[in-house]
């Protein structure tokens, strides 16, 4: 147990919530890894929800809404680092939810569609991957045909390049949660949300809750104004201003 006064405390917490899930079968060990390579970005962001992030999340939750077959894909790091959020955003935005793995085993799905049906899921999708995405090799290109196989919206979090890259291809609009703005999932996304996914799937329950009233046209209107590059710029100018503020004390 982390005493809650550590100063450490939100960062440690969220390791043990991954050792947790890789000893119960749902993380994997590159997880692990890809997860410390988040959290240095965290750092540099101060662990703090970056204005534009905000931004992102307003538009990420018109372009859920609006959607016809939106889909949330769930991995192993965001099955234990948020699942009932993702559960209950899939359930805002009258989406399906989609295991969907980098390192796919028949056990990690089990692992991980347990703890979706333990936070509250009906019915999760890519139990069964009877359907490929084009241009990826091996296990990654795995999907179920009625869940991102024909999703018009994707949502992911800790997203490989190449595979947002594929859904885009596809003819997909890819929602991303990356905490690197320099990654090619952050800059080949539709919308990128550069936060901790664990700050950002609660903010965007709550803005897919707050907009769920508005008609499609309102809709299309706050997402198509977004533009992803621009926001992007912003996120670094707000690590890079944080950084000089620091240097400059
Ligand atoms: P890319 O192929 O998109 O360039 P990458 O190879 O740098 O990505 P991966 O190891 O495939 O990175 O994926 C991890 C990504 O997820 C990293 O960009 C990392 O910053 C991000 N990430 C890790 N933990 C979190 C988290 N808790 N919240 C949001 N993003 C995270």
């Amino acid at each position: 147990m982390i005493p809650k006064s550590h100063p450490r405390y939100e960062s440690l917490r969220q390791r043990e919530l991954l050792v947790e899930g890789y000893k119960a079968g749902a993380t994997a060990l590159e997880g692990l890894i890809a997860f410390g390579r988040g959290e240095a970005f965290d750092y540099l962001l101060g662990e703090k929800t970056p204005d534009a992030a905000v931004e992102a999340v307003r538009a990420a939750a018109a372009m859920l809404l609006a959607a016809e077959n939106p889909v949330v894909s769930v991995n192993g790091n965001t099955a234990v680092l948020c699942p009932e959020e993702l559960v209950k955003l899939a359930r805002a935005v009258e989406g399906k939810l989609e295991i969907n793995l980098f390192y796919r085993t028949e056990k990690r799905v089990k692992a991980i569609e347990g703890i979706l049906k333990g936070h509250g899921a009906e019915k999760v999708y890519g139990v069964k991957a009877d359907a490929e995405i084009e241009g990826l090799d091996s296990r990654r290109r795995l999907v179920d045909r009625e869940g991102i196989y024909s999703a018009d919206v994707v949502f992911v979090a800790l997203e490989d390049g190449d595979r947002t890259e594929a859904l885009i291809k596809a003819g997909k609009k890819v929602i991303a949660v990356d905490l690197n703005p320099l990654s090619r999932t952050a800059q080949t996304a539709s919308i990128t949300i550069v936060d901790n996914v664990i700050r950002a799937v609660p903010l965007l329950l709550a803005a897919a809750e707050e907009l769920r009233a508005m008609d499609r046209e309102a809709l299309n209107r706050i997402h198509r104004s977004f533009d992803n590059p621009s926001n992007l710029r912003k996120s670094l100018s707000e690590i890079i201003h944080g950084l000089r503020s620091m240097a400059s004390h």
